[in-house]
């Protein structure tokens, strides 16, 4: 049998040679399948559990990831570090390349049905003079633009997967090719994995790219507050995303649903410094960045519970050809943030993290279900396809988010009197969201 015809059978229910019972954890909501095996390797010290496909992380990569595998007939367990799925954070915006991801696996209309679809942008200045405005679809008919909870676009996309396939509190500590052609996975709670296709969705941290030569993401010298504000009685704002220029430090809010309004506040600093969690400091500095600032966002802002404010510092990493390692070593591979970071000046991360999911997909399934290829050639092709995409959109995101954040004040004089005004055009601006893929059938 040629490697493509085993992975093949791959997807072929295996009946378990005893009658084990599965593994539990400690803290989690879902238990997974699983079939213990002792494998004869001297650094193996206790039962390997045996995996076909593992994804190691429950993100917005590794659930979409998930999604279109099992669409596509493959089904995969996927390893979480933490004990629930992010339930914090605020909402990220999704373009129209992003919805027709989740319009593939099947999510787009649940999604749809909760947010806003945002109309248009305005441009301001620090004291709310309008600059500039545009409607999305007086560009693109198609375009489509929501912000969107990302607590609920996980929830949205665990909802689709069998109940045993999330297991949470497990942390991937170590990483190692084995000698049978699979990948060792050792956890944190001291099970092991031996996985025969791993995908490593772990983000912008990832461990796994790390073991695979990937140097750290790096900082770009900007960090961004954000928050999510609340208003039980009805948000005021119309579905427009508002920019705000100032020099060294810019701002964004738009509605997401009737109750929810998201923000973003950008600003340079030399290193990220410290991480800080107290809401208190957190208001503070962002009330200093923005002092004088037009009423609305402030507003905005001090209507945003405490427990949604964030700060981020933003980094990314750019795949430079001959230089990166490529996307997978033997059959391990990269998705998402764990692959491609790149910094959020044209919301495209989560949108890029699932057309990967759905190329992924149907990449894999020419190995597992047709037999047309070898996972290894799958995921170089899913590679070369994806890099095209990513490398130069890293690069613009970077490239947009340091225009923005100069501070000089010529440059801010030419941005808002003539750039803004009269030379931007939103077409060119939002090419990068066509995005077309073959059905996952
Ligand atoms: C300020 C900001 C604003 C953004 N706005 C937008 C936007 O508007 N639109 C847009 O498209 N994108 C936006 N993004 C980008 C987007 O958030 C990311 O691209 C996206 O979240 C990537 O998803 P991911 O699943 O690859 O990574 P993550 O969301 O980081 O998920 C990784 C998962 O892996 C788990 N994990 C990590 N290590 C391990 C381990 N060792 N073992 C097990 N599990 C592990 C983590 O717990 C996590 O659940 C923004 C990013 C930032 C920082």
């Amino acid at each position: 049998m040629n490697s493509s015809m085993a992975m093949a059978s791959l997807i072929m229910p295996q009946k378990c040679p005893s009658a084990l019972p599965s593994v539990h954890h400690p803290i989690r909501r879902f238990s997974i399948r699983a079939k213990p095996i002792c494998l004869s390797m001297s650094n193996v010290q206790s039962d390997v559990r045996k995996e076909d496909v593992v994804i190691i992380g429950a993100g917005i990569a590794g659930l979409a990831t998930a999604v279109s595998l099992q669409r596509m007939g493959i089904q995969s367990v996927v390893l979480e570090q933490a004990d629930t799925l992010r339930t914090g954070g605020t909402s990220i915006t999704l373009f129209k390349n992003g919805w027709k991801v989740l319009d593939a696996i099947g999510v787009g209309n649940q999604l749809r049905s909760q947010f806003l679809e945002i109309q248009g942008m305005v441009i301001k200045t620090e004291d709310g003079k309008e600059l500039r405005s545009f409607t999305f679809k007086d560009v693109d008919e198609s375009q489509e633009v929501r912000g969107v909870e990302r607590k609920i676009l996980l929830e949205t996309l665990a909802k689709q997967l069998p109940q045993n396939t999330i297991s949470f509190s497990s942390k991937l500590k170590n990483i190692e090719s084995s000698e049978n052609d699979e990948t060792l996975l050792q956890l944190e709670n001291d099970s092991q994995i031996s996985a025969k296709i791993v995908i490593a969705c772990d983000g912008i941290r990832s461990p796994v790219a790390k073991w695979m030569g990937f140097s750290d993401a790096r900082y770009v010298g900007h960090c961004a507050f954000r928050g999510l504000a609340f208003y039980p009685d009805g948000q005021p704002l119309e579905p427009k995303v508002n920019y705000v220029y100032g020099r060294g430090v810019r701002a964004a809010y738009v509605p997401v649903s009737p109750t929810k309004v998201y923000w973003f506040v950008c600003f340079n600093k030399p290193s990220p410094g410290p991480k800080i969690t107290d809401p208190s400091i957190l208001r503070q500095k962002i009330m200093e960045l923005i002092k004088g600032w037009s009423s609305e966002l402030l507003n905005i802002i001090n209507s945003t519970p405490d427990d949604t404010i964030i700060r981020t510092p933003l980094v990314d990493r750019w795949l430079w050809p001959g230089i990166t390692p490529p996307v997978s070593k033997g059959k391990v591979v990269l998705v998402g943030d764990a692959w491609h970071p790149m910094t959020p000046n044209l919301g495209q991360g989560a949108c890029c993290a699932l057309e990967d999911g759905v190329v992924l997909a149907q990449k894999l399934a020419q190995a597992m279900k047709f037999g047309t290829l070898t996972v290894e050639d799958a995921f170089k092709s899913y590679g070369s396809e994806r890099w095209p995409r990513i490398f130069p959109l890293s690069i613009r995101a970077n490239l947009v988010g340091t225009l923005l954040q100069l501070d000089n004040p010529v440059v801010c004089s030419f941005r808002n009197n003539v750039l803004v005004p009269k030379l931007v055009k939103l077409g060119p601006l939002l090419e990068h969201t066509n995005f077309d893929f073959e059905p996952l059938v």
